[in-house]
């Protein structure tokens, strides 16, 4: 690892770290986040840990009024025998980097940013909270920063990383979640940027959440947007179904985001044997095998819940229950496994854990 290049400009004072009962998500930040510029004559630039804080840009930067932003998400854990550690990292920069592509930012040398997150980490390293499901939650972004109101590519940019000490995403255990499927609001199409991990598609999708809320329902299930039949994402998570044994997940159809839970979630159920397919599976088709007894779980993958179980759903009119409104068998497995890994508790087979130091 190499920070001869990075500069660190270091906070004077420190800030009062907040409790672990009162943490929640992304409410507090750390002492310190890293900067990083770009612009087309220099390329990225100038890559520095400064003191967390309020940044200033033009009100004609373009992120404002186009947009064009990405983000990661990824968690840092302290491990009793391995330090701090990080769940597949380069697989959080590698995809930074294709949703860069998709909305025309340029790319970032992956392993000068994985190396900047790690000294950021270690600078920082006495806000990961150690207690039972908690840690540290890293988010890198990338905003177009170029003072200009001409619809195209900007000419300049900006990387930050911060980082959020995160509680336990469930306070009570792990326990199932109401999903409303979504029939009318789409969250992506083919050929849009369903696939990339950027703001857009969040601020597309805040409304049907909003609905399905007020309807009492936690969750919104997307349909595809074309025919609006197949099942997408739900909420901001990739989606699985165990239907008579075999494990269906929607195929990355280019609307979908590639999840790295759902990548690991499908390594870790094929190394136990259990049959798992990508492909396309219509609201209907579900419903349908709830008809005839078969559906046995669902469950939501993502980085800040991990596994989140679907206890009921709803459809136009119909309402079902799943798993008879508890965990399934299978989501409880692959929490215990994932978070084992996550935490140093489990062997790491796959090689998914990084030591950060
Ligand atoms: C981030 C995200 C996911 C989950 O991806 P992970 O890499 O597993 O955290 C799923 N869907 C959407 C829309 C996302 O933004």
């Amino acid at each position: 690892m190499s920070h001869s290049n990075l500069k660190f400009i270091q906070r004077e004072q420190l800030k009062v770290k907040p409790k672990a009962s009162e943490l929640g998500f992304g409410k507090y930040f750390t002492d310190h986040m890293f900067v990083m510029d770009y612009s087309t004559e220099q390329g990225w630039y100038d890559g520095r840990i400064v003191p967390y804080g309020p940044i200033s840009l033009d009100p004609s930067a373009m992120v404002f009024h186009y947009g064009q932003e990405v983000f990661e998400g990824m968690k840092a854990y302290k491990t009793e025998k391995e330090g701090i550690v990080l769940f597949r990292p380069d697989m959080n920069v590698k995809r930074m980097n294709e949703s860069s592509t998709r909305l025309s930012i340029p790319q970032v040398d992956p392993d000068y940013v994985l190396s900047a997150i790690k000294q950021l980490i270690e600078i920082d390293q006495e806000w990961i909270p150690e207690g039972d499901g908690t840690s540290l939650y890293i988010r890198p972004f990338i905003i177009a920063t170029e003072p200009c109101l001409g619809v195209r590519a900007a000419k300049q940019y900006q990387l930050l990383v911060i980082m959020s000490p995160v509680g336990s995403y469930y306070k009570e255990g792990i326990h199932p979640v109401s999903i409303y499927v979504e029939d009318h609001y789409v969250r992506a199409v083919r050929g849009g940027t369903g696939a990339a991990k950027t703001s857009g598609n969040y601020a597309a999708g805040i409304k049907a959440q909003e609905v399905a809320k007020d309807l009492g329902y936690s969750q919104v299930l997307w349909l595809d947007g074309v025919e609006n039949k197949y099942i997408e994402e739900v909420g901001s998570m990739n989606v699985f179904f165990k239907v008579n044994g075999e494990v269906i997940t929607p195929e990355l159809s280019g609307s979908i985001l590639a999840g790295i839970t759902r990548d690991s979630v499908i390594a870790m159920l094929r190394s136990w044997g259990v049959p798992v397919t990508e492909r396309k599976i219509s609201v209907e088709e579900l419903f349908e095998a709830h008809q005839k007894g078969q559906l046995e779980e669902a469950f939501g993958t993502g980085t800040a819940a991990v596994i989140s179980p679907i206890g009921s759903m709803k459809w136009e009119e119909q309402q079902i229950e799943i798993a008879g409104g508890e965990i399934g068998e299978c989501a409880h497995k692959l929490y215990d496994s994932i978070t084992g890994i996550q935490r140093g508790t489990l062997d790491d087979p796959f090689g998914w854990r990084q030591v950060v130091k």
